[in-house]
Order: structure tokens, then sequence, then C-alpha cells
């Protein structure tokens, strides 16, 4: 380690403090931070207008940008699939997603994930660590650079591991996305992901924000998403449904429930109808996935009529649907996909 500061492992307030006790003036923090959180620049010599002793400072006692985006993919939906190596030779992904009019931005708030999802990539390579404020912030970094004209509008945090169960990094991580000083995305434009960590849904709600929240619901009954998702046997579908209540009522923003589809596991009309079940008694929406084969997994995609007709039935009982058939599923977009090649990789050439 060189003892640098990991400088966006702070908000732009206490980075204007920090270099106020360096000794430089505040308009000059507030310069700096234009420079990273608007324009995403990392480089000290390309900022221009900080006088040269406060380029070397910035060159000799910050650590700016945290991650290096390594391997790419390229969709033919022309969305962007990355694998980011941290400093500690640990890695991530991140997606970017272009829709008309749009940029998003998947990111990763751990480096693997200890929840065990059956049908996750993720899950396969196993929990490593939590990512560090300035690490997810890195990533938010590398986005906007690799966006035409740094066009960033929304954030999802949806990418390798639980943000819920990092919770503290994420919390501060999305007040630098979302203040004025940093990156000024609206909180709206922000929507965290979680499996369905009960307690915490309920600590994210009484942040009293707009962030969106969705959550990965998969199956709805508890036989079927206890097989799927192991989380449901620490938090079960009742215990979740009231967390979510909660935060529809703390927060008065509909939740979004992800439901991916699986031939045969949770597409029955069976399962259609125990879905219209649980969406009672505050506004939620359903987002259907039809599931894209991944490697080494036991799962099937759905067929489409099945996608149809699922999707049909919730409508007609008057649920909120959308189906979002998976951006760059020809680059196997499946979150943690790269991650677990790079330490099969790794593993086979006995690097670890
Ligand atoms: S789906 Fe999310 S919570 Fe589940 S194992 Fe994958 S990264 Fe973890």
């Amino acid at each position: 380690m060189d003892g640098k500061i990991k400088i966006l492992n702070f908000t732009p307030e206490e980075i204007q403090r920090i270099l106020e006790d360096m000794g430089e003036a505040s308009y000059k923090g507030k310069q700096f931070c234009k420079w990273v959180y608007e324009k995403a620049v990392t480089d000290a010599e390309k900022m221009t207008d900080l006088s040269l002793g406060m380029r070397n400072l910035i060159e000799n006692r910050f650590d700016i940008c945290l991650v290096r985006a390594s391997d790419e993919k390229i969709s033919a939906d022309g969305s962007i699939k990355l694998l980011c190596i941290l400093k500690d030779g640990e890695a991530v992904e991140i997606v970017l997603i272009r829709h008309p009019g749009r940029n998003t931005l998947c990111l990763s708030t751990q480096a693997g994930c200890r929840y065990g999802c059956s049908f996750c990539a993720s899950a396969r390579s196993g929990f490593s660590r939590n990512l560090d404020v300035g690490e997810i912030i890195s990533q938010v970094l590398i986005a906007k650079q690799r966006f035409p004209g740094g066009r960033l509008n929304n954030i999802v945090y949806m990418g390798v591991g639980e943000p819920l169960d990092n919770f503290e990094n994420v919390v501060k991580s999305l007040g630098i996305i979302s203040s004025e000083k940093g990156f000024n995305i609206g909180q709206r434009k922000i929507t965290v992901s979680t499996c369905g960590v009960a307690p915490r849904i309920i600590d994210f709600a009484d942040l009293g924000k707009q962030y969106e929240l969705s959550v990965s619901l998969h199956a709805a009954t508890d036989e079927t998403r206890n097989r799927l998702m192991p989380v449901n046997k620490i938090y079960p579908l009742k215990e979740l449904l009231k967390a979510c209540e909660y935060f529809y009522n703390r927060t008065k923003r509909e939740v979004t429930f992800e439901y991916v589809l699986l031939k045969g596991v949770n597409d029955s009309g069976k399962d259609a109808e125990s879905l219209i079940k649980l969406n009672r008694g505050f506004k939620s929406k359903v987002n259907i996935i039809p599931y894209n084969a991944a490697m080494c997994s036991e799962f099937m995609p759905p067929d489409k009529e099945a996608v149809s007709s699922f999707c049909d039935r919730l409508s007609d009982a008057g649920l909120k649907v959308t189906v979002r058939w998976s951006k760059g599923s020809d680059i196997n977009a499946a979150c943690g996909q790269l991650r677990f090649l790079r330490k099969n990789d790794k593993a086979r050439q006995g690097v670890e």
C-alpha cells in the first residue's frame, strides 16, 4: 500500500474539509469535486484549472479511481459488460445499458455474495468481502467515462453482491451519487435491489429518502422460494412482505418485485395465482424476467407462450406487470459470470 488517501471513500463535504486541513482554500475542494463527479476526470494532470501545486498534491496524496476496467463484452443490443479489478485483485462486474434517451449503470456492492441464490452466477464464486464506498463510486466514474458525453441517467444496485448486506457503505455511496455536489443523479433514478433482507429493508425505509426499492421475489410460496433463495429460510415471505409494506408506508414509493421466470419451477398458472394473492395491500409492480440460460445452470428458460400467459393472468387480476427481456443475453450478462470465469481461470492456473 502506498499510504495515499482513498479520496472517493469520502463525501464531497468531507473532501473539502480534508483539503482545507491540508491548507487549501475551500473553493479548491469544490473545483476538485467538479472534475471528479461532473467530468469523471481522475487524472490530476487533466484538471487544468487547478494550480500546479494543487495538482501535485492530488497526484501525491490521493488515490482516486479504485477500480480498473478489464475484460469487456459488448452485446448486439449495445449493452456493455465490464469486469472491474479492485486494488487487491478482487473483481466485480458492471453493466452499462443504453436505452433510447437514457443510460443506466448496473453496479456491484460486494466481491461475491453470501446469499447463494441457486440461479445466480455470483453465488457460485463465493463471498470475498464488502466493497468500500470508494470502490462503489469508482464504478460510477468508469461508467461516466464510457457513456458518450458522460451521460448517466439511472443507477441500479443489482450487480454482484447483496447491497443491503453492505448497508453503511451503500448508504454513503447513495448519498454521494444523489448529492448536488456529487454525481447529482436524482434519488428516484437510483434503484437498490435486495434478495429480501427484511430488517435492512426497514432500515432502508427509515432513511426517509426517495430511492427505489426492488425486491428479488422469484417465487410466491415459501416452499419454492426456500428452494431458490436460501435467504427465505431466514426471512420468509410473510416477514419480507411486511417489511415491503413498511417501506411503502414510510416512503410512498411503489415496490418493484422482480420475478425471474424459470421453466417448470415458477411459471405455472398456480404460481401466477400465488403471486396475485401476495400483491395486495400496498402499491407494487411485478417485473417478469424470462430466465436466460447461464452456464452450469440446472434451470431452463420459459417458453414464450408461458411468459405471455403468466403475464396475462397477472394483468387480468389488476397487477401492474412489465416484462424485461434481459439485456445483453448474447454476452452472458447474468450477474457474476465474468467474475466466476476469472476465478475459475485463476484456480486452474494455481493463482489462488
Ligand atoms: S441473486 Fe443477488 S443476492 Fe442472490 S446470490 Fe446473486 S448476487 Fe447474491
